[in-house]
């Protein structure tokens, strides 16, 4: 995408949805680290039905340690890889009352040096909580920078770099979340529901999924197609396994 390309994606993403935000609840940047850290591998809805009851009793660094490694295990066990985040929130909250009085860091280097805290939860703590311009690159971003051509790299590091080269003002802190909540609900993983995309012009993914409807009837009418042409050969309908590298389905070049 040139330069009035990115800016048009943006422009379109924005006026969908002038506020974006995380969908992580949180009150304050203690709670949204250790929502982040706890949202590794999970989904932001599974994070906050286990941090709802949580954070009405815990709600500072000094809080968690009393509460303790086993209690916090039982509060977020629904949550996948529960023993290691409960110990990594515990020990961070340590940190936290150890190095900076129980605050909350702002700066990427002092994020990652805490327990469970990568490049991917520094920057969505420094965008989300402290308002600066960094792009948190999660299985969502990725797949959106990659199909799209927006931004596309072979590690989440690299989509990082080139959405700080690309993204124009006044876009550029808002831009991780636009990517995400496009990526979660609109060019979903499975099958991207290019029929109601506000970017499907500028976008470089081929091709591109069909309006429900369409793909209905083009499903009934190949399925019409096979039943006859079955009857004629007296062939059974099942469909014969696919050659290797030649699959039928739609191609997912992409994560
Ligand atoms: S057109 Fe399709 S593949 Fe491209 S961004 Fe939109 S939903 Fe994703």
């Amino acid at each position: 995408m040139n330069r009035d390309q990115v800016f048009e994606f943006f422009r379109r993403l924005a006026e969908a949805n002038p506020s974006p935000t995380t969908e992580l609840d949180y009150t304050d940047p203690y709670t949204l680290l250790v929502a982040v850290v706890l949202s590794a591998q999970a989904t932001d809805a599974s994070v906050n039905i286990a941090t709802k009851p949580l954070f009405e009793r815990i709600k500072t660094p000094q809080e968690m340690l009393q509460l303790g490694e086993d209690r916090l295990r039982e509060a977020i066990k629904t949550i996948g890889l529960f023993n290691t985040k409960a110990k990594n929130v515990i020990a961070l909250s340590k940190a936290l009352i150890d190095r900076y009085k129980g605050k909350v860091p702002r700066t990427r280097e002092e994020l990652q040096a805490l327990p469970g805290v990568g490049r991917k939860t520094a920057n969505v703590v420094l965008n989300t909580a402290f308002g600066e311009e960094t792009f948190a690159v999660d299985t969502h971003v990725f797949r959106v920078c990659n199909r799209t051509g927006l931004a596309p790299g072979k590690t989440p590091d690299e989509v990082e770099a080139k959405l700080e080269k690309i993204v124009p003002q006044p876009f550029r802190r808002d831009a991780h979340h636009w990517l995400i909540l496009h990526g979660r609900y609109i060019c979903k993983a499975r099958l991207p529901e290019c029929w109601r995309c506000p970017v499907i012009d500028l976008c470089r993914y081929k091709p591109k999924t069909l309006p429900p409807e369409e793909r209905a009837r083009s499903t009934a009418a190949r399925t019409g197609h096979r039943g006859k042409s079955a009857a004629r050969t007296g062939k059974a309908r099942t469909a014969s396994p696919p050659k290797a590298g030649r699959s039928r389905s739609r191609p997912t070049r992409l994560p």
